[in-house]
């Protein structure tokens, strides 16, 4: 008994199972009673009374309001505090170096382009000037409605268009900052011509290929292969090009991306470095400048290791800023230049912790070996007298030994299965042996100090499914796509222990619908612990830091449509308000995405119906019910209800 109370399971312990703190960001929390909390204002918790808001009863909140799961939670106020801690950082760091220059942030459209989050993002970001960075036409144009702040910058990167140009063009007339990057010399003399006709003196920026290049995903993004950008003999033609059109002075910016999600501080620093070279040799080249564009890469600590891992980073934004900041510095001290204005275009590691998937657990396959038979039949093929003896001699001192035995004996008894030499129910007696064989290793493993390297597949193998109401192409692209892994955790029933292995498989009914790769402080792990299902008690499963690119990139996979979309906003005592409801893609939504007319299809199925009726194998009151059962498919929600 007391041994039992001592092992109890407890609310600790679920939080370094999860890692929650340490990818948390100080936002996410698990309370006494088990419950994953918000805690959108993290300076407070030294305090002992801070705001947590239950995840659980955000939820109730959401069913009652008649939303059903899955839905994307989007925590207003996670934005605007990241927002606040990028420019806190930088301001402390000027502050700390003695910088001389100005930071501004722009916010990369493209990371989110959703019209609720820069508007938020623009609205909230004013205070601080905080821009946006739009690199495609729509994005433009969103951007230049959305953009109010006459000092905030708006970056415009990618391929120009006349249109794009003129764009650009007259909303520098208008005031704006408006900055055309150039990623390719062509660029140039479209711009100076539209620049000529309209009259209007351009900003101009130039994207520089660093030989600098940053581990991770997106490596390429950054170095002589890179798609974009201008190398050392493109960016000299420029200068000379504008040198003879006298418009060196609209040269204001060196702008440089390494890439997305860049772990290791190195390279941070090592690409800011070399770009404040090439701002300096501009300078030389008797540019204006003024402006020094870092681009984005700032990364998001995902599994919490706080290592150089792809879905870690080895630093913090403290330390980004600072030393992104003094590189520059040290280069224009040595050269006795003014400070630039130093800009971010950090996309992800604004906006990820703002969102959470939320979705609820339909069912299990629970991983249970049937008994093996306790006597086996006379004429029983000898390998599986064999396989039968590997499981008597088991123990704790022949582990690896009857593993290679078992799975011996297994693939033989399945050839000979394939050549008609063993019959259906035979195979099946060998394969219960088998599983009860690996599931009394599982066992024994746990109490060996060291156990085979051999045996690390075996929790996986022996792992249930949880069935969850969710799709992987539609809300966690990335997690299908690059292997990206996003935390994953139960939102409540902490205090009790997750006894099941498992691995997470989607509503898609496609192979690739499943997440079998879960954060771990040592890279990566193939199950997730969870709890097992309790009769007539939703189960529930938060992705978290999913704020960053998952939601355009999702696609209609098995035409299940986008999540209903649900924000709060927590206020300074506790209490919160839902302040946006975005219902989700009704069936019919999706069907007109893919050129389907709903109320045709309405009417071609009601034909259907008529002739059935006059067939004679349904009754008119048959037709009516079925006509608006269908109805109701077409307007309802695309993912399971119950
Ligand atoms: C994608 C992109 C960004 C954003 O990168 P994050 O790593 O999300 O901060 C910034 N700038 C450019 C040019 C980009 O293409």
């Amino acid at each position: 008994m007391q041994k039992k109370a001592l092992e109890r399971w407890s609310i600790e312990k679920s939080a370094d199972l999860y890692n929650i703190r340490n990818w948390g960001g100080g936002y996410f929390d698990i309370s006494e009673d088990g419950n994953v909390v918000i805690t959108p204002f993290p300076g407070q918790n030294a305090n002992g009374d801070r705001v947590a808001v239950s995840m659980l009863e955000v939820i109730e909140g959401v069913k009652e309001r008649g939303l059903d799961m899955p839905v994307l939670l989007r925590i207003e106020n996670l934005l605007d505090a990241q927002l606040a801690h990028l420019h806190g950082c930088f301001n402390q760091a000027k502050e700390v170096l003695g910088y001389k220059g100005d930071y501004r942030g722009v916010f990369p459209i493209k990371v989110n382009q959703q019209h609720q989050v820069i508007s938020e993002m623009t609205a909230f970001g004013s205070r601080f000037h905080h821009g946006l960075e739009a690199g495609s036409k729509a994005e433009l144009i969103a951007a230049l409605a959305m953009l109010q702040d006459p000092e905030a910058l708006l970056i415009t990167n990618g391929y120009k268009d006349e249109e794009f140009i003129d764009l650009g063009l007259y909303a520098r007339k208008m005031g704006y900052n408006c900055f055309f990057v150039l990623e390719m010399p062509s660029e140039l003399d479209l711009i100076l011509e539209r620049s000529k006709a309209l009259d209007v003196r351009p900003l101009l920026g130039v994207r520089v290929k660093l030989s600098t290049q940053a581990g991770g995903h997106w490596e390429e993004s950054g170095g002589d292969r890179s798609i974009f950008g201008l190398n050392t003999t493109q960016l000299i033609q420029v200068t000379d090009r504008l040198r003879a059109v006298d418009m060196l002075d609209c040269l204001r910016l060196v702008h440089y991306h390494l890439g997305s999600q860049v772990p290791n501080i190195r390279d941070i620093r090592s690409a800011a470095l070399e770009a404040s070279r090439f701002y300096a040799g501009l300078v030389e080249e008797g540019a204006a400048m003024g402006y020094l564009d870092v681009g984005g890469g700032l990364a998001v600590d995902y599994d919490g290791s706080h290592t150089n891992y792809t879905n870690s980073r080895n630093y913090g934004v403290e330390e980004f800023c600072i030393d992104v900041m003094e590189a520059v510095m040290t280069t224009m001290d040595e050269k006795g230049l003014p400070h630039p204005t130093i800009i971010t275009e950090a996309g992800r590691a604004v906006v990820a912790h703002y969102s959470v998937l939320l979705f609820n657990v339909l069912d299990t396959c629970r991983f249970t070996a049937s008994r093996p038979p306790e006597k086996i039949p006379e004429d029983a093929h000898h390998l599986i007298r064999n396989l039968m003896e590997v499981r008597e001699v088991f123990s704790i001192r022949n582990v690896q030994e009857c593993f290679n035995d078992a799975i011996y004996y297994r693939d033989e008894i399945r050839q000979l299965f394939k050549h008609g030499r063993v019959t259906l129910r035979q195979r099946s007696m060998a394969e219960d042996i088998f599983w009860n064989i690996l599931t009394r290793i599982q066992e024994t493993k746990k109490l060996l100090k060291q156990p085979p390297k051999a045996l690390d597949g075996l929790d996986y193998a022996l792992s249930d499914i949880y069935y969850c109401n969710f799709s992987v192409f539609q809300s966690l692209p990335d997690a299908w796509a690059i292997d990206h892994l996003f935390p994953i955790m139960p939102v409540h029933r902490l205090h009790e222990e997750p006894t099941r292995r498992a691995v997470l498989a989607d509503i898609t009914c496609d192979c690739d619908g499943k997440i079998d790769k879960f954060i771990d402080s040592h890279g990566m792990r193939r199950t997730l612990q969870l709890h097992k299902l309790k009769d007539e008690c939703e189960y529930y499963l938060g992705v978290f830091l999913v704020g960053a690119y998952q939601e355009t990139l999702g696609d209609l996979h098995n035409l299940l449509g986008d999540t209903n979309v649900v924000t709060i906003r927590i206020k300074e005592n506790g209490d919160y308000d839902f302040a946006r409801e975005l219902e989700g893609d009704s069936v019919a939504d999706v069907l007109s995405y893919v050129e389907y007319d709903p109320k045709a299809l309405m009417e071609q199925f009601r034909d259907i119906a008529e002739n059935a009726v006059r067939t004679g194998s349904i009754s008119a009151q048959d037709r009516r019910r079925i006509l608006k059962a269908y109805r109701a498919g077409l307007a309802g929600y695309t993912y399971f209800e119950r």
